[in-house]
């Protein structure tokens, strides 16, 4: 999508700092970190976000957290853990419409919600 900001960067019309990249998926750090690594994974076909991609083309899930699994094993963060959040709509706070997951490691992230 023209209008997409995670298109452009896909398209690298904007620059971002990518740690991950594979034939469906990029993966580049957060321009605001919450942790320490804190990763955006997105699949390079365009959804507005997690239940339009599960409706569309669920696979395009699977391509995600397959991308997810090689950048925590390669990169540490598996051993010590992770979380994965991802926002849909107003009430979450979503404020980039192409569906994204954010991948928090690099510390202790405390309690969910906390
Ligand atoms: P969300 O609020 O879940 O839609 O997440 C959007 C995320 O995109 C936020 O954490 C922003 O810090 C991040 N973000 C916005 N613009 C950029 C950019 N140009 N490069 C990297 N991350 C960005
Ligand atoms: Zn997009």
């Amino acid at each position: 999508m023209s209008d997409c900001l995670f298109c452009k960067i896909i398209d690298s019309k904007i620059p971002s700092t990518k740690v991950y990249e594979d034939g469906n998926v990029i993966g580049f750090k957060d321009l605001h970190p919450q942790a320490l690594v804190h990763v955006l994974f997105v699949h390079k076909r365009h959804t507005r976000d997690i239940n339009e991609i599960s409706k569309n083309d669920p696979v395009q899930l699977t391509d995600l957290f397959h991308a997810i699994r090689l950048f925590t094993e390669k990169s540490g963060a598996e051993e010590h853990g992770f979380r994965v959040v991802t926002n849909m709509g107003k009430n979450a706070g979503q404020t980039v419409f192409h569906t994204h997951l954010h991948v928090l490691a690099g510390e202790s992230l405390g309690h969910f919600g906390a």
